[in-house]
């Protein structure tokens, strides 16, 4: 037998979170621990120098899984378990079997007070001795490992799949043919969470199922639904008291319809997250709470903007239980309108503020050519000193969270934020405009990354398409933040248009947390119990704030990943400076928490920004015009069908301000040239009736009439691969 550990997807960044916390033994003494505690015969030294690679690869305090495979095949199987263990901060280590078992090495491997789960690829059963394995796995001390079959195939012996699994199972069978198939999520506690019920369609020809065997006591944690019958993929039995999970070989080409990556992605690894994630328990990378923002891009405060009626918002707010933070564009920071401002101040709750660009003029933060980068981190820096100054003049305290107009900014731009202590970026797509998806395969499975500019870029979805309950049951299942996002003509229909996605979302999740963006930017961290009871924590921004919910007094060890040039000013906790290490790309500090309590982190970096010196004024008359024009399309154009069709064929055309320009004018002379027919008519008839309800009197419809569902119908592409604001 041969010992071999896996490196999961050692991306140097965020992506991989086994990262390595100051505060581990040194190698040195984990070495001697775990020489001392072994003998010389060379086993052991083998173990020992697995140990000590394993250690130089990951955090000290870690739960371990271990997988059992042949040499060099279930590379499927291997992926999948390297992306779920990577996903979860759990070591994976990888132990090649063939047919002279070395059932010693089994037994310890298994007693291993760390090993939490135990994997078989389905190629390898005829390799492994059931018995020993089940035997390790009784007689290790405290709670067993549970032990998961992964990628049982076509054509594997049906009479050993049956001896594994406990008579549950004979093998697999490729589904032939099948209209529409689905995968659905069975509902098993501890085990399916979000995704119980979930039905997600399927393309035809991509999948295997389970045949059933003569013993019918398990749980269906996944099925396929073909045709009429549901089969089941992915199960748990018990066997001699241990629980056992079996699951189907999944096909390499098993992505569903669409454009949508994060769920193709999840379906083909659902088995080993859903085992992984209960094997790791609270010693797997979580959240502590769910949250979720519903943002509206391009409003000022004044009653209403174009469909938005703030009051009534908030009606439907408290009635839904969501939050609306505004995308607000600073040029706009002293046109806010006092009964607006009052709304907003009274509940912080309900509403809150993030900046949308400067000046908001097309694409403001675009490629190099266009605008150098200077002018881009010029613009950002007018940015605070405008919402600086809106502050001031409302009261309104504002998150530095960018929501860059039109697109994400280069790799260059996320730079530049990160200096001037902003706290994340968020938009459509977390990859800069200049840079590709990285290459981990485990890339966009969070919607947040540090991977571009060491600067949290999160991804959001638009609900102008509509959004499936699947996709929201992946993400909390996930303990990923869902951001929304629309624009004013959403609620062309009624005020109430985000109510539907508000009441999923509460319903597949009652604990979330709707708030604004800063807030859920500040509990954008993941924590993990270590062995010591004490918590290890992730954080994916330079502003966090610890909640102690786990009911003691705990220690959170905080790791930050601190790649980029930036010069750290100070480091404070609850505004006091505090001590920390930086050490091997991350920024490492201790804090005690007392049980109950919040405590808040705030890295800042050194910069030139001195927000008395920057002007504010509004001095260029191209930007002056075209933010009349932008409020004229909200307040005015979009109150017409006519008027709404230009606006979605600019939104959808992504056309510069010059065709706008050129619409508005056509748009208002007919406008004009309308009301001087209608003038005349009148004039010549002036003992016409004046009837209530004529629709020439009436002026633009609003509401009901012009709504006819385009929006959702032109956008085909799924949540994921919206665009942004194209306002
Ligand atoms: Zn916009």
């Amino acid at each position: 037998m041969i010992f071999n550990c896996s490196n999961p997807l050692q991306n140097p960044k965020v992506e991989a979170p086994s990262w390595v916390p100051a505060y581990c033994l040194g190698l040195k003494g984990m070495a001697e621990a775990a020489f001392g505690k072994m003998g010389t015969d060379s086993l052991r030294i083998t173990w020992a120098v697995f140990l000590l690679a394993l250690v130089s690869a990951s955090s000290c305090y870690s739960a371990d899984v271990v997988f059992l495979r042949s040499s060099g095949s279930a590379t499927a199987e291997l992926e999948q378990l390297e992306i779920a263990t990577n996903f979860y901060g759990l070591d994976l280590k990888v132990m090649m079997v063939s047919s002279s078992n070395d059932d010693l090495a089994l037994d310890r491997a298994v007693e291993r007070e760390d090993t939490v789960g135990v994997v078989i690829a389905g190629e390898a059963l005829a390799h492994v001795n059931r018995d020993a394995l089940l035997r390790a796995l009784h007689h290790r001390r405290g709670s067993s490992p549970s032990l998961l079959i992964l990628g049982v195939a076509p054509g594997e012996d049906p009479s050993l799949l049956r001896t594994w699994s406990g008579g549950t199972s004979l093998g697999c069978k490729r589904l032939e043919s099948s209209l529409r198939p689905q995968y659905l999520f069975g509902r098993v506690d501890g085990l399916t969470w979000q995704l119980s019920d979930i039905e997600i369609p399927l393309p035809a020809g991509t999948a295997s199922y389970l045949v059933p065997g003569e013993t019918s006591a398990v749980q269906r944690l996944a099925s396929i639904r073909h045709n009429d019958q549901v089969s089941p993929i992915f199960i748990e039995a018990t066997v001699q008291q241990l629980k056992i999970f079996v699951a189907c070989a999944v096909s390499s080409d098993g992505s569903v319809t669409g454009g949508e990556k994060l769920v193709s992605k999840f379906l083909r690894i659902a088995p080993a997250m859903m085992f992984i994630r209960y094997c790791a328990g609270e010693r797997g990378w979580h959240a502590l709470h769910h949250y979720a923002n519903f943002t509206i891009d391009d409003p000022w405060l004044r009653q209403r903007y174009g469909y938005v009626d703030y009051k009534a918002l908030f009606g439907e707010m408290e009635k839904h239980d969501f939050h609306t933070t505004i995308a607000f564009i600073p040029w706009n920071y002293d046109r806010s309108e006092p009964g607006v401002v009052s709304l907003f101040r009274d509940h912080p709750a309900r509403f809150s503020i993030a900046i949308h660009g400067d000046n908001h003029d097309h694409k403001e933060f675009t490629d190099y050519r266009s605008k150098p980068l200077a002018a881009q981190t010029a613009a950002l820096k007018q940015s605070l000193a405008r919402m600086d100054r809106f502050q001031t003049l409302t009261g309104i305290p504002y998150d530095k969270v960018m929501i860059f107009p039109h697109s994400i900014a280069p790799e260059g731009t996320l730079e530049a934020l990160k200096t001037y202590n902003y706290l994340a970026t968020i938009n459509s797509t977390n990859v800069p405009q200049d840079a590709v998806p990285p290459p981990a395969s485990s890339f966009g499975l969070r919607p947040v990354t540090l991977s571009f500019a060491d600067f949290p870029s999160v991804a959001r979805y638009s609900v102008e398409a509509p959004i499936p309950k699947y996709f929201l049951a992946i993400n909390q299942f996930l303990d990923n933040p869902l951001l929304f996002y629309a624009h004013s003509d959403f609620f062309e229909g009624g005020i109430d248009a985000f109510d539907g996605v508000a009441d999923e979302v509460n319903n597949l999740e009652p604990d979330t947390r709707w708030r604004g963006l800063g807030d859920i930017v500040k509990h954008l961290y993941l924590v993990k119990r270590r062995d010591d009871s004490n918590y290890d924590v992730l954080a994916f921004s330079n502003s966090i704030c610890l909640d102690n919910v786990s009911g003691r007094d705990s220690v959170f060890y905080v790791g930050k990943q601190e790649l980029g040039h930036q010069t750290i000013n100070s480091v404070t906790v609850d505004g006091r400076n505090y001590p920390y290490q930086l050490q091997e790309g991350y920024l490492n500090l201790s804090i005690p928490v007392p049980m109950g309590n919040t405590r808040c982190v705030a890295i800042q970096y050194e910069n030139d920004l001195e927000l008395a010196s920057i002007g504010t004024s509004k001095d260029s008359s191209y930007v002056y015009f075209l933010r009349m024009a932008s409020d004229f399309r909200d307040n005015y154009l979009s109150k017409s069908s006519a008027g709404l069709a230009i606006i979605r064929f600019y939104n959808g055309h992504e056309e510069g301000p010059a065709l706008v320009f050129a619409w508005v004018f056509v748009f208002t002379v007919v406008c004009i040239y309308a009301a001087y027919r209608l003038w005349a008519f009148l004039w010549r008839t002036p003992h016409a009736p004046n009837k209530a309800g004529n629709p020439s009197l009436d002026g633009p419809s609003v509401g009901a009439g012009n709504k006819p569902g385009k929006t959702r119908e032109r956008i085909q592409s799924r949540p994921s691969e919206t665009s942004d604001s194209t306002r």
